[in-house]
């Protein structure tokens, strides 16, 4: 696949490589609602004591993923709504170093395949995993076709590899170990800034005969790190099984599970974007209260606060209490609630764009202010074509917009809306501020429902052709042996 687009994108707020250990938190608010997962299945009753890692919820839809008990403590189940809250939290012990945790590499025969995910699944490691072309958590039971491990994350203000991977070394390596060993003879490809660093050359040198890893570099352009991207740069097909994705935390994730049978309780956060007062990553578990992070870290109240990255993030509505499983970072923007006079003819001098006819165009590379009115407010389509421009799906971003906008969905299918990766750049740059992304997920997934529909309806229809003609056959002997 040729790929082209994607976008240099600076921007003021990047979180620093340094990480913080946030302060013990006296209440946790667990979401029973993530991007990918619904704990709808409750295990624990209202009032009861968890011990750490104890399973309170699961998703039933998604192989049971658990959400786990990241502290002891008394559970509430009606507190908030949406939310398990944990109370009387016990202080966290900080475990003393065992023998195992040091051992330089995974033992050969230590354990099945099968056993091995039976434990990452329980123990919370899988929900790192998810298949590169749909972006869900992988069957567990399913052999993948090749894994995709990445220490890239080029999304403005993510968490960054380097910082999730510091003093980590040993334990990423073995984490590689371990992914290897759940496969025969699929390939694991590992995608880095560079091949030729000196911490490629420490990866390579720890993993010689213990793993065997391709290593490949990605430009530092988003959305390069895409996984759908990275997969057809690949050439794996779509419908040659599944491409099993993980980024450096689900490794030490894997290595904690395999390793140390420990439960992944504890998440490494990114808190960036122009309102915080000091980007920085932080050490913290789930359900920490959002509140509490931004007493400390938020430049103002008026913060619009977003779960994720910038362009792939979704905005913490008020309900939101504390951070949730999948939550990688929280991107902090200055709410902008009133509107400017003529703001889109006029964006300022120190307001860089991606069209080059604003003024900003003048400057010198520069690291932006952003805000969540940028460029004005929304208008109709200009045809400026910045959005194909970019998209790194090769595919007419603007053309979709205007099927989708008559409702010409078959059309739009036709167009190959199915590329689109949603990385959400074509958004970024549109300066009629046109909400193209996500109207494309909507499409998306409205065209992929109706698409089951079409198929588990012709199982339906094929069924009963086959009893139609089933009976008719025995109909025709029941009268031939009649006769
Ligand atoms: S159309 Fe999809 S792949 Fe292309 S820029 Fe927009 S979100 Fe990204
Ligand atoms: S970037 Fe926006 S205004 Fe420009 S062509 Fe694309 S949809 Fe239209």
């Amino acid at each position: 696949m040729k790929l082209k687009g994607g976008y240099n994108i600076l921007l003021a707020g990047r979180p620093g490589s340094t990480v913080e250990v946030l302060p013990e938190p006296e209440v946790l608010y667990l979401p029973l609602r993530t991007k990918r997962f619904d704990f709808g299945d409750i295990c624990v009753k209202d009032g009861q004591h968890v011990e750490l890692g104890e399973v309170l919820a699961k998703d039933a839809a998604n192989f049971s993923i658990p959400l786990l008990s990241p502290r002891a403590g008394v559970v509430r189940l009606n507190a908030a709504e949406g939310h398990i809250v944990l109370e009387d939290i016990t202080k966290y012990q900080k475990q003393p170093k065992t023998e195992q945790a040091n051992v330089p590499h995974v033992e050969h025969g230590s354990g099945t395949v099968r056993s091995k995910i039976e434990k990452m699944v329980s123990l919370g490691a899988w929900e790192f995993f998810c298949d590169a072309y749909d972006g869900n958590v992988p069957d567990p039971d399913e052999k993948p076709q090749a894994v995709i491990v990445s220490t890239v994350s080029l999304e403005p203000f993510l968490s960054r590899g380097d910082a999730q991977l510091k003093n980590r070394l040993l334990k990423f390596t073995r984490g590689l170990e371990h992914l290897q060993s759940l496969l025969e003879y699929q390939p694991m490809y590992l995608v880095m800034p560079q091949v030729r660093s000196s911490f490629a050359s420490k990866v390579k040198d720890h993993l010689r005969g213990y793993a065997w890893v391709k290593l490949i570099e990605v430009r530092s352009k988003y959305p390069y790190d895409n996984f759908n991207i990275l997969a057809r740069r690949l050439k794996l097909k779509k419908d040659g099984g599944p491409v099993w994705c993980i980024k450096t935390e689900g490794v030490l994730a894997t290595d904690r599970a395999l390793t140390r049978s420990s439960p992944c309780l504890a998440r490494i956060l990114s808190i960036g974007g122009p309102e915080a007062k000091n980007p920085v990553h932080v050490k913290g578990v789930t359900g920490y209260p959002i509140k509490t992070i931004l007493d400390k870290y938020a430049n103002d109240d008026n913060v619009r606060v977003i779960c994720g990255g910038m362009l792939t993030g979704q905005t913490c509505g008020e309900g939101a209490l504390g951070i949730d499983s999948e939550c990688r970072g929280l991107t902090l923007m200055p709410e902008h609630t009133e509107r400017e006079f003529l703001g889109f003819v006029r964006p300022g001098f120190d307001r860089s764009s991606y069209a080059p006819c604003f003024l900003s165009a003048l400057r010198l590379k520069h690291r932006e202010s952003f805000s969540t009115a940028m460029r004005g407010e929304g208008r109709p389509c200009v045809s400026c074509n910045f959005c194909e421009e970019v998209c790194p799906a090769g595919i007419m971003p603007h053309l979709l917009h205007k099927y989708l906008y008559k409702d010409l969905i078959e059309e739009a299918d036709e167009a190959r809306i199915d590329l689109c990766v949603r990385c959400g750049l074509c958004s970024f740059v549109c300066p009629s501020k046109i909400e193209l992304t996500k109207q494309f997920i909507e499409a998306q997934d409205l065209i992929e429902k109706e698409k089951e529909e079409a198929r588990l309806d012709a199982i339906r229809q094929e069924k009963k052709r086959m009893e139609e003609a089933r009976r008719k056959e025995a109909q025709e002997k029941g009268q031939e042996e009649e006769y």
